[in-house]
């Protein structure tokens, strides 16, 4: 298959009218045009093969998760995704491939009207880059630096299934054997929050008038809230008997194991937010709202750094606390 065959595939399966979108994809750039009065949000976030995403993973998985991971950012703001670049580095120009992963990027630009109004398409070892739009109104962007002393610290969700979902696609695991003779939908369901990840969209634009930092999980939770504790200059403690953790992982893994992933596991795409009292209980109401609700966690405190306490509120010491590419 020829460049231009591919990027005119990729063109058909993810073509998205919109008005705000003058010229798409076909000439040396994209006409663009942002409605008056709110701001424009842009992220970007490249997926390398065997770094972040096995390689064995789909290619509509692979389209699908791209997209998502980029989504999350914009929802991490608090932004309406619009407009979307995509730049595919493919070791071959592989119809089949390239179908199923226009297909799973389709998928999800679909359920938020993303359109795809560009991108690039080259050879080399598979790596997908993609540029996402979004729009916000100014004055409610949401940040990782607004967290104040006395906020709630909420998270959307579940923690620690996609890093329950990477352990099953792992052979090698010690614990490989209890996970392999979980039920296949159990399974199945872990590696989804894996491969799928649900970007917190809704969750994130009803937060925007709520929060007063926000950040989305990619790299584990105490990571990600370590970042909103030092752009915010606080420190935060989490209660880790509070993290929230879906009924696949209460059944496959013990305290300890289930308390490392949901702390440091990542991958997981949901939402962290530090919340002014006056706001929990209307962020209470309205995430039960948007489906994937939001548990209290823990608190916005003086000093650095993010704390994980125990019942008796001291401090729990975790190996791995997230994921640095250098470290
Ligand atoms: P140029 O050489 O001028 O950069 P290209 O030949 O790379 O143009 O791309 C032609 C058109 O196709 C451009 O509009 C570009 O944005 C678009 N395009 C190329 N690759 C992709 C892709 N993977 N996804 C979406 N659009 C693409
Ligand atoms: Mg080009």
């Amino acid at each position: 298959m020829a460049e231009f065959d591919l990027i005119d595939l990729i063109h058909k399966r993810c073509a998205i009218e919109r008005a705000d979108v003058r010229l798409g994809i076909g000439d040396d750039a994209a006409i663009l045009r942002p409605p008056p009065g709110l701001d424009l949000i842009v992220s970007t976030d490249t997926l390398v093969a065997g770094v972040h995403f096995p390689e064995m993973t789909s290619a509509q998985d692979l389209g699908w998760k791209s997209l998502a991971v980029n989504l999350s950012d914009l929802a991490a703001m608090g932004a309406m995704p619009v407009w979307a670049l995509l730049a595919l580095t493919l070791p071959d120009a592989d119809r089949t491939f390239v179908e199923g992963f226009a297909g799973g990027f389709a998928e999800l630009a679909a359920q938020h009207r993303v359109a795809l109004v560009g991108g690039d398409t080259t050879r080399g070892p598979l790596t997908v880059t993609v540029v996402v739009h979004g729009f916000a109104p100014p004055a409610h962007v949401l940040r990782r630096d607004g967290a104040q002393i006395g906020d709630a610290v909420f998270v959307t969700g579940t923690l620690g299934d996609a890093a329950a979902g990477l352990r099953c696609l792992d052979p090698r695991d010690a614990q490989a054997n209890a996970l392999f003779h979980a039920p296949p939908e159990t399974r199945e369901w872990l590696i989804s929050r894996l491969l799928r990840p649900t970007p917190r969209l809704a969750a994130g634009a009803a937060l925007r008038e709520l929060a007063s930092a926000c950040i989305d999980v990619s790299d584990g939770l105490l990571a990600d809230l370590g970042h909103i504790a030092a752009r915010s200059g606080v420190g935060i403690e989490i209660d880790a008997l509070e993290l929230p953790a879906s009924s696949a992982l209460l059944a496959l893994f013990d305290a300890p194991d289930r308390l490392a992933l949901q702390a440091g596991g990542g991958d997981d795409y949901e939402l962290a937010f530090s919340v002014p009292p006056a706001h929990v209980a209307d962020v209470q109401r309205d995430l039960a709202r948007v489906g994937c609700g939001a548990t209290r966690i823990g608190r916005v405190v003086a000093g650095q750094g993010v704390r994980l306490l125990d019942a008796n509120g001291t401090p729990i010491a975790l190996r791995r606390r997230g994921w640095d590419h250098f470290a």
